[in-house]
């Protein structure tokens, strides 16, 4: 017989009290089937982490948990947002779990996915993101929006996995390195690949919301999108620079043509001067902005002060 492991469901709950019920009740469901099946232990656990709700969310974890203690919480002192909120309990879950999933509470992400991710573990993946195949149940809006956003990460240099959010399967020992990562501005589906070890996908169906709403309003969206990339990458920094040498580039054949101009009689006086110190001074400025950039995106990335390497093999061990 396989070992059998302890696995923590790790939710961030920031005013749901619409829809922790049902959320327990399918994953109690589950829970149930993978305890028969002998995929998990008996010692599995459900962590919600209250994130500062305003509702009863609380109240109603500690209920549940008086019911039926697989299910158990943590609750922060203040609302820090959903990344953070997901940190805490990743960070807790992992001192007694062999393997945490990570889910919103909505129920958006199908938990039927859960079984698979846990096979791919067993097959030897210490990670499991899992993608949305389609987004017809997302509006118009957020599916242009969300799809974009993967797309521009890309292109500013972040590794991370198209289409998938925070629902992934995560083996203690990536969590382990993932405690090394101690920036403040935080990005995790950003710094699991970073992380690195055999990585695996399972693909599922983003239902809508079960009830209540999205606790990610436009604006809390692009901020995340701009932490995102801020936080990931010095592209930016460099676009400055970059900019900077065209712009110094133009400056060149814009003195031609002015000198030209005035050679055939074109100008009034002071025209060519005038053009070409604007043109330079400006392609100038904007290269020693890009420098200063440059050092300050290496300070930034010292001050993250993230790991060099992960060892994931030591044959001296
Ligand atoms: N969430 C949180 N803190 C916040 C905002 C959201 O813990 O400040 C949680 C929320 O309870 C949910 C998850 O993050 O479990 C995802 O939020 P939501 O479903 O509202 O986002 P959407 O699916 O609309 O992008
Ligand atoms: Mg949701």
């Amino acid at each position: 017989m396989r070992k059998e492991n302890i696995l923590y469901v790790v939710i961030p709950c920031y005013n749901e009290e619409a829809v922790l019920k049902e959320t327990t009740k399918r994953l109690r469901e589950k829970f149930d089937e993978l305890l028969k099946k002998k995929v998990i232990s008996k010692k599995s656990k459900v962590l919600y982490v209250n994130d500062g709700s305003k509702d009863k969310t609380w109240e109603l974890i500690e209920e549940i948990n008086k019911k039926d203690n697989t299910f158990t919480g943590i609750s922060l002192s203040r609302n820090r947002g959903h990344q953070n909120a997901l940190v805490a309990g990743l960070l807790t879950a992992k001192e007694y779990a062999d393997v945490v999933v990570s889910m919103d509470a909505d129920l958006q992400d199908d938990i039927n996915a859960i079984d698979e991710m846990l096979e791919k573990y067993l097959n030897g993946a210490d990670i499991v993101y899992g993608v949305r195949n389609k987004r017809d149940k997302d509006t118009f809006f957020k599916r242009v929006t969300a799809e974009g956003f993967y797309k521009f990460m890309k292109l500013m240099g972040v590794d991370i996995v198209f289409n998938h959010a925070d629902y992934r399967l995560t083996s203690k020992r990536v969590l382990d390195e993932f405690s090394g990562f101690k920036e403040v501005n935080l990005f995790l589906r950003g710094i699991f690949p970073l992380i690195g070890f055999k990585e695996d996908i399972v693909y599922y169906e983003r239902a809508e919301r079960f009830a209540g709403v999205s606790k990610y309003p436009l604006k809390k969206m692009l901020n995340f999108a701009w932490d995102g990339i801020t936080s990931f990458s010095v592209k930016p920094l460099r676009f400055i620079c970059g900019l900077g040498f065209i712009i110094l580039f133009i400056s060149i054949l814009i003195m031609v043509y002015s000198l030209i101009q005035k050679v055939f009689g074109n100008t009034v006086d002071g025209w060519t001067f005038l053009t070409i110190s604007i043109w330079f001074i400006g392609g100038l400025q904007m290269i020693s902005i890009g420098i200063i950039g440059e050092y300050i995106g290496k300070i930034y990335n010292e001050t993250k002060e993230r790991p060099r390497y992960i060892i994931e093999k030591d044959l001296l061990k």
